[in-house]
């Protein structure tokens, strides 16, 4: 079952209350998707992954703790056409803000997942071109982060699929061949499936949703 509660938290940087919604239990069933997106159920609980404080705008994984930096970042022309765009769903909105405030902190690995998650919140509200932005922002940073030796998903391999998943549904379709490309030597059969399918869906200049499970053979 899933667990919703809610707390009254102070804003760190404004010093206004408001209530905020935490996940305290959610439930796991069915199959991510390529990019690890979770089930429905667990993927319900996602507008509670960040904080927004409704007074002044400050978004971040918990509102009452301070994001190194985030006063300059809450007044940086960046943060503030973000804040500003009208016609992006506002999680969408919320949880790219947030992503902006961790990568002016320097926390690289929760930037990139953030800006994940916004394609996820995206896909969920039917906006099209905000998700495909979310996932180009996402493998940017996935690319500096790699760029830095450090990774998302410990498996380097198994953060190349995801990258792969995460290009090919932004149509960056040479992108994600240049990563299967380096994929093509890892030995192991259920790897190789799931890099067979996203071959066969990159050819066909697929952008479709596809579950592990679909990809793998396994059903939905
Ligand atoms: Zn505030």
């Amino acid at each position: 079952m899933t667990t919703i509660t809610t707390e009254e938290r102070r804003c760190i940087l404004c010093g206004e209350a408001s209530s905020q919604g935490i996940v305290v239990d959610a439930d796991r069933s069915g199959s991510a998707d390529l990019d690890l997106r979770p089930p429905p159920d667990q993927r319900d609980t996602i507008v509670h992954w960040v904080q927004e404080c409704p007074h002044c705008g400050y978004c971040a994984p918990a509102i009452d703790e301070h994001v190194a930096g985030a006063d300059e970042t809450a007044k940086s022309p960046a943060y503030r056409a973000l804040r500003s765009e009208s016609e992006a769903p506002p999680l969408v909105v919320r949880l790219l803000c947030a992503s902006t405030m961790l990568l002016h902190a320097d926390r690289l690995v929760e930037a990139t997942e953030t800006a994940l998650w916004a394609a996820w919140a995206a896909d969920d509200a039917g906006a099209g071109e905000d998700a495909r932005r979310a996932r180009r922002r996402t493998l940017d940073l996935l690319d500096e982060l790699r760029g830095r030796k450090e990774h998302y998903i410990a498996d380097e391999n198994a953060e190349t699929l995801v990258m792969v998943d995460i290009a090919r549904r932004a149509g960056e379709f040479e992108r994600a061949d240049r990563l299967l490309d380096a994929l093509s030597a890892v030995d192991d059969p259920r790897f190789s499936a799931l890099v067979a399918f996203q071959r066969s869906k990159v050819a066909a200049n697929d952008t479709g949703r596809y579950t592990i499970a679909e990809a793998s053979g396994a059903g939905p």
